[in-house]
């Protein structure tokens, strides 16, 4: 298995997707990284697949109010970190599919952002793992290879709404089992964890938090010797 510390500042991206089921995935697992690629001068857009409208447990609520009380949080997490856009698809929680629908949206917005990386859920690792994370895992990876590659499917995308086929070369994996790569986020956890204490709505302890998420960072670098880190698993399409 290839183990490796990459360096950010010297990889040939610049256009980098993120994919995620719901607000908060992204500050959980690799809002230390992202903060990385725009500490680097990175382009990088969000797409979340839902709208985290059954993430209560206040039964008052509505899907609506919590829906936009948790995009409100993301797009406040989204500024903190400086990324570029935040596109909601607006998917109901907790009922993602892996669909050809839900394909098809995502390869429009590979067509749209034509990134040279992603960064998604990983599906298959274990047992315990919320269906959305892994619906949009196994939907993006699809999206990716081959359908946002080949200019005959979903061609009205091309023909009709100007888009352009795309082959996304490569594709990281967070909430993953099997990694193989390591970012040191050393520089940007504080950052990391100011974004996820953005989500107001998902803890009631901000030190609690803040302690867990800084003992899970150590706990990730110390396979690589890192003080801090985020790990992923590569998938390449080239
Ligand atoms: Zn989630």
């Amino acid at each position: 298995m290839e183990i490796a510390k990459i360096d950010i500042d010297s990889l040939a991206v610049s256009r980098i997707l993120v994919v995620v089921a719901h607000p908060d995935d992204i500050e959980s697992w690799c809002a230390g990284t992202i903060c990385r690629f725009v500490d680097a001068g990175k382009h990088v857009c969000y797409v979340l697949c839902t709208s985290g409208d059954k993430g209560t447990s206040d039964p008052t609520l509505t899907f609506e109010h919590v829906a936009e009380m948790r995009e409100a949080e993301q797009l406040e997490a989204g500024s903190i970190l400086g990324v570029d856009c935040v596109t909601f698809l607006r998917w109901p929680d907790s009922e993602v599919e892996a669909t050809l629908t839900l394909r098809r949206e995502l390869v429009r917005q590979i067509r749209i952002f034509l990134p040279d990386l992603v960064i998604t859920h990983d599906p298959v690792p274990p047992y315990r793992l919320h269906p959305d994370h892994r619906a949009v895992g196994r939907t993006t990876l699809d999206a990716i290879f081959p359908c946002a590659r080949d200019p005959l499917t979903f061609a009205e995308q091309i023909n009709k709404d100007g888009l352009q086929a795309h082959v996304v070369p490569e594709a990281w994996l967070f909430a993953t089992e099997t990694p193989d790569i390591w970012i040191d986020i050393a520089t940007t956890l504080p950052r990391k964890i100011k974004a996820r204490l953005a989500h107001t709505s998902q803890h009631t302890d901000a030190g609690e938090l803040e302690s867990n998420w800084r003992r899970r960072a150590a706990e990730v670098g110390e396979a690589v010797g890192l003080a801090a880190a985020e790990a992923f698993k590569k998938v390449d399409f080239r």
